[in-house]
């Protein structure tokens, strides 16, 4: 498989434990919003450990965007990547991945699982294509809620934030329920994304499958 090297250009600390990471872009590099790459930091030592990472920029930037949750508690790539600075170089291979938008519907992230999103997103806001889809996002705490912001400019009331460890401050608390799929499924077009981490992902695609959505409906990472 093809890969390249490209330079950071760019590094932001969105979150306490979340990076922004721009880089340049190959010329002619493609990709559609929710899809990833397999991705190494370009450093002596790490240049087999590839991990897989979403873009969150649109397909038409300039450049290559990644928002990549830090794992501190052991030496893995994550915590490398925190680290990074503008100059250093990661080692990208070719787009691939089976999340992209088909149309309106119901989005469920949880924690760094808004990635595929935030590209499909940041392209329906650029197309006036944003209504009709609603978002229930999980978290932690408030404190972990990546780009709670502009997450909020596109989406205004069609998004929930649902925090499991924090109670109060206009979020919902606990897990996203059966009970708040079936609240907000109503008026879409009864499509669904899921991203998020194992056992968010089987609760969900437990609670559609109860509510009776088949597999047609569901767009998840395969
Ligand atoms: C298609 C796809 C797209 C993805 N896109 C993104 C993205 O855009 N942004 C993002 O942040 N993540 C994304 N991920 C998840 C990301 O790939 C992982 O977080 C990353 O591979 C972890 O790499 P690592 O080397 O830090 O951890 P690894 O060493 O690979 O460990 C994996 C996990 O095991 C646990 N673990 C392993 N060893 C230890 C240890 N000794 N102590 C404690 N915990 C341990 C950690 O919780 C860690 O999450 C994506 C995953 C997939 C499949």
């Amino acid at each position: 498989m093809e890969s390249y090297i490209v330079t950071i250009i760019q590094t932001k600390k969105l979150t306490h434990d979340v990076i922004e990471i721009r880089t340049e872009k190959p010329a002619g590099y493609s990709f559609i919003p929710g899809q990833a790459t397999e991705v190494a930091i370009n450093k002596k030592g790490w240049e087999q450990k590839t991990r897989p990472f979403t873009f969150t920029c649109l397909p038409s930037d300039e450049y290559l965007e990644f928002i990549i949750k830090s794992y501190p508690s052991h030496e893995g790539v994550t915590k490398e990547m925190w680290n990074v600075q503008p100059g250093d170089s990661l080692i990208i291979g070719e787009s691939w991945g089976a999340i992209n938008y088909k149309g309106k519907g119901l989005f469920m992230a949880g924690g760094a699982g808004i990635t595929p999103f935030i590209s499909i997103f940041r392209q329906l806001a650029k197309d006036e294509q944003l209504d009709g889809n609603r978002l229930l996002f999980a978290n932690k705490a408030s404190e972990d809620i990546i780009l709670e912001k502009e997450l909020g400019s596109f989406l205004g009331n069609n998004i929930v934030h649902v925090l499991s460890n924090e109670m109060g401050g206009g979020y919902r608390s606990g897990f996203i329920t059966e009970s708040l799929i079936g609240e907000y499924a109503t008026g879409t077009s009864d499509r669904f994304y899921v991203c998020g981490p194992p056992p968010m992902m089987d609760q969900i695609l437990h609670h559609l499958q109860h509510l009776g959505f088949g597999q047609d409906a569901i767009t998840v990472e395969i």
